[in-house]
Protein backbone atom coordinates (compact mmCIF):
# COMPACT_ATOMS: atom_id res chain seq x y z
CA UNK A 1 0.00 0.00 0.00
CA UNK A 2 1.40 3.43 -0.65
CA UNK A 3 1.61 5.52 1.98
CA UNK A 4 -0.49 9.15 2.47
CA UNK A 5 -1.38 11.99 4.29
CA UNK A 6 -5.20 12.93 4.56
CA UNK A 7 -6.04 16.19 4.57
CA UNK A 8 -9.74 17.31 5.19
CA UNK A 9 -10.55 20.59 3.81
CA UNK A 10 -13.71 21.87 2.45
CA UNK A 11 -13.82 20.61 -1.15
CA UNK A 12 -16.46 18.97 -2.79
CA UNK A 13 -14.41 16.66 -4.74
CA UNK A 14 -11.17 14.39 -3.46
CA UNK A 15 -7.78 15.00 -4.95
CA UNK A 16 -4.87 13.39 -4.48
CA UNK A 17 -1.32 15.49 -4.81
CA UNK A 18 1.91 13.93 -5.36
CA UNK A 19 5.03 16.35 -4.23
CA UNK A 20 8.00 14.96 -4.43
CA UNK A 21 8.00 11.78 -2.98
CA UNK A 22 4.84 12.47 -0.63
CA UNK A 23 1.25 11.86 -1.58
CA UNK A 24 -1.32 13.74 0.01
CA UNK A 25 -5.66 12.71 -0.65
CA UNK A 26 -7.62 15.96 -0.24
CA UNK A 27 -11.31 15.03 1.22
CA UNK A 28 -14.19 16.72 1.86
CA UNK A 29 -15.17 15.98 5.87
CA UNK A 30 -17.23 13.22 4.86
CA UNK A 31 -15.37 11.04 2.89
CA UNK A 32 -14.06 7.67 5.12
CA UNK A 33 -13.12 5.47 2.02
CA UNK A 34 -9.14 6.88 1.72
CA UNK A 35 -7.80 3.90 0.94
CA UNK A 36 -9.76 2.64 -1.83
CA UNK A 37 -9.25 6.40 -3.47
CA UNK A 38 -5.63 5.74 -3.60
CA UNK A 39 -5.91 2.21 -4.48
CA UNK A 40 -8.19 3.43 -7.48
CA UNK A 41 -5.21 6.04 -8.48
CA UNK A 42 -2.44 3.43 -7.56
CA UNK A 43 -1.24 3.29 -11.06
CA UNK A 44 -1.08 6.96 -11.86
CA UNK A 45 0.64 7.93 -8.40
CA UNK A 46 3.31 5.07 -8.76
CA UNK A 47 4.02 6.86 -12.25
CA UNK A 48 4.22 10.14 -10.38
CA UNK A 49 6.62 8.82 -7.33
CA UNK A 50 8.87 7.31 -10.03
CA UNK A 51 9.15 10.33 -12.48
CA UNK A 52 10.34 12.23 -9.55
CA UNK A 53 12.71 9.49 -8.49
CA UNK A 54 13.99 10.17 -12.26
CA UNK A 55 14.01 13.53 -11.90
CA UNK A 56 15.71 13.58 -8.49
CA UNK A 57 19.12 11.00 -10.00
CA UNK A 58 19.06 13.06 -13.24
CA UNK A 59 19.02 16.60 -11.48
CA UNK A 60 21.74 15.36 -8.70
CA UNK A 61 24.31 14.83 -10.94
CA UNK A 62 24.57 18.91 -11.31
CA UNK A 63 22.68 19.99 -8.21
CA UNK A 64 22.62 19.68 -4.66
CA UNK A 65 19.09 18.95 -4.36
CA UNK A 66 18.87 18.88 -0.17
CA UNK A 67 20.32 22.21 0.09
CA UNK A 68 18.49 23.76 -2.74
CA UNK A 69 15.27 22.67 -0.92
CA UNK A 70 16.65 23.90 2.14
CA UNK A 71 17.92 27.24 0.65
CA UNK A 72 13.79 27.52 -0.70
CA UNK A 73 12.74 26.70 2.56
CA UNK A 74 14.46 29.93 3.93
CA UNK A 75 14.18 32.18 1.42
CA UNK A 76 10.49 31.70 1.68
CA UNK A 77 9.83 32.35 5.36
CA UNK A 78 11.60 36.25 4.01
CA UNK A 79 10.24 36.23 0.78
CA UNK A 80 10.01 40.35 0.60
CA UNK A 81 13.69 40.10 1.00
CA UNK A 82 14.70 37.98 -1.29
CA UNK A 83 11.98 39.59 -4.01
CA UNK A 84 13.86 42.80 -3.36
CA UNK A 85 17.26 41.49 -3.38
CA UNK A 86 16.24 39.35 -7.05
CA UNK A 87 15.21 42.62 -8.02
CA UNK A 88 18.10 44.33 -7.04
CA UNK A 89 20.54 41.48 -9.62
CA UNK A 90 17.74 41.07 -12.21
CA UNK A 91 18.06 45.04 -12.76
CA UNK A 92 21.93 45.45 -12.78
CA UNK A 93 22.11 42.45 -15.91
CA UNK A 94 19.44 43.88 -17.41
CA UNK A 95 21.18 47.18 -17.42
CA UNK A 96 23.99 45.30 -18.60
CA UNK A 97 22.92 43.69 -21.46
CA UNK A 98 20.28 46.41 -22.44
CA UNK A 99 23.30 48.59 -23.30
CA UNK A 100 25.41 45.45 -24.54
CA UNK A 101 22.69 44.62 -27.15
CA UNK A 102 21.35 47.97 -27.51
CA UNK A 103 17.50 47.70 -26.01
CA UNK A 104 16.06 49.56 -24.05
CA UNK A 105 13.69 48.24 -21.77
CA UNK A 106 10.53 49.29 -19.93
CA UNK A 107 9.87 48.15 -16.24
CA UNK A 108 11.24 44.88 -14.36
CA UNK A 109 8.46 42.94 -11.91
CA UNK A 110 9.26 39.82 -10.48
CA UNK A 111 6.21 37.87 -10.50
CA UNK A 112 5.31 34.24 -8.22
CA UNK A 113 4.53 32.68 -11.57
CA UNK A 114 5.02 28.63 -12.29
CA UNK A 115 5.33 28.27 -15.64
CA UNK A 116 7.73 30.69 -17.11
CA UNK A 117 11.04 32.05 -16.09
CA UNK A 118 10.63 35.31 -17.53
CA UNK A 119 8.48 37.50 -20.38
CA UNK A 120 8.17 40.08 -21.93
CA UNK A 121 4.84 42.45 -22.40
CA UNK A 122 3.77 43.93 -25.84
CA UNK A 123 4.73 47.12 -23.71
CA UNK A 124 8.51 46.63 -23.45
CA UNK A 125 7.93 45.24 -19.40
CA UNK A 126 9.84 42.23 -18.00
CA UNK A 127 8.47 39.64 -16.03
CA UNK A 128 10.67 37.68 -14.22
CA UNK A 129 9.80 34.64 -11.67
CA UNK A 130 10.19 34.63 -7.92
CA UNK A 131 11.89 31.16 -8.34
CA UNK A 132 15.05 32.88 -10.25
CA UNK A 133 15.81 33.84 -6.89
CA UNK A 134 17.16 30.01 -6.27
CA UNK A 135 19.09 29.08 -9.26
CA UNK A 136 23.00 30.25 -9.90
CA UNK A 137 24.13 33.44 -11.39
CA UNK A 138 25.08 32.05 -14.56
CA UNK A 139 21.46 30.55 -15.45
CA UNK A 140 19.90 34.50 -14.04
CA UNK A 141 22.64 35.52 -16.77
CA UNK A 142 21.09 33.20 -19.36
CA UNK A 143 17.55 33.48 -18.68
CA UNK A 144 17.97 37.84 -18.42
CA UNK A 145 20.50 37.80 -21.68
CA UNK A 146 17.45 35.47 -23.22
CA UNK A 147 15.01 37.86 -22.58
CA UNK A 148 16.60 41.05 -23.51
CA UNK A 149 17.63 39.24 -26.93
CA UNK A 150 14.01 39.51 -27.27
CA UNK A 151 13.98 42.77 -28.06
CA UNK A 152 15.69 42.38 -30.59
CA UNK A 153 14.64 38.81 -31.93
CA UNK A 154 10.55 38.17 -31.31
CA UNK A 155 11.27 34.47 -32.17
CA UNK A 156 13.36 31.85 -30.98
CA UNK A 157 14.61 31.56 -34.56
CA UNK A 158 18.29 30.43 -35.54
CA UNK A 159 19.50 33.55 -35.12
CA UNK A 160 18.10 33.81 -31.98
CA UNK A 161 19.93 30.54 -30.90
CA UNK A 162 23.09 31.94 -32.52
CA UNK A 163 22.91 34.76 -30.49
CA UNK A 164 22.73 32.88 -27.63
CA UNK A 165 25.11 30.42 -28.15
CA UNK A 166 27.38 33.34 -28.55
CA UNK A 167 27.06 34.89 -25.29
CA UNK A 168 26.48 31.24 -23.56
CA UNK A 169 28.82 28.76 -25.28
CA UNK A 170 27.61 25.82 -23.16
CA UNK A 171 23.89 26.82 -23.40
CA UNK A 172 22.46 23.37 -24.12
CA UNK A 173 23.67 22.04 -20.63
CA UNK A 174 22.31 25.39 -19.21
CA UNK A 175 18.89 25.20 -20.57
CA UNK A 176 19.09 21.53 -19.40
CA UNK A 177 19.67 22.86 -16.36
CA UNK A 178 17.36 25.00 -15.79
CA UNK A 179 14.13 22.65 -16.46
CA UNK A 180 16.13 20.68 -13.87
CA UNK A 181 15.37 24.25 -11.42
CA UNK A 182 11.79 24.59 -12.88
CA UNK A 183 10.49 21.10 -12.04
CA UNK A 184 12.52 20.84 -9.11
CA UNK A 185 11.34 24.45 -7.64
CA UNK A 186 7.87 23.65 -8.50
CA UNK A 187 7.97 20.72 -6.20
CA UNK A 188 9.59 22.70 -3.43
CA UNK A 189 6.96 25.36 -3.52
ZN1 LIG B 1 12.05 33.34 -25.41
Amino acid sequence: MIEYKVIRRRVKYSRIVVKKDRVFLIVPWFVTNTDSIIRKKKKWIVSKLKEFESLRTDASRHIDINALEKKVREGLSRAGYVRSELKKKVTELCDLYASLLQVGYRKIFIRSQRTKWASVSSRGNINFNFNLAFVPERLLKLVVYHELLHFRIKNHNREFKARLKDQFPDLDLLERLLNYYALLLNQFR
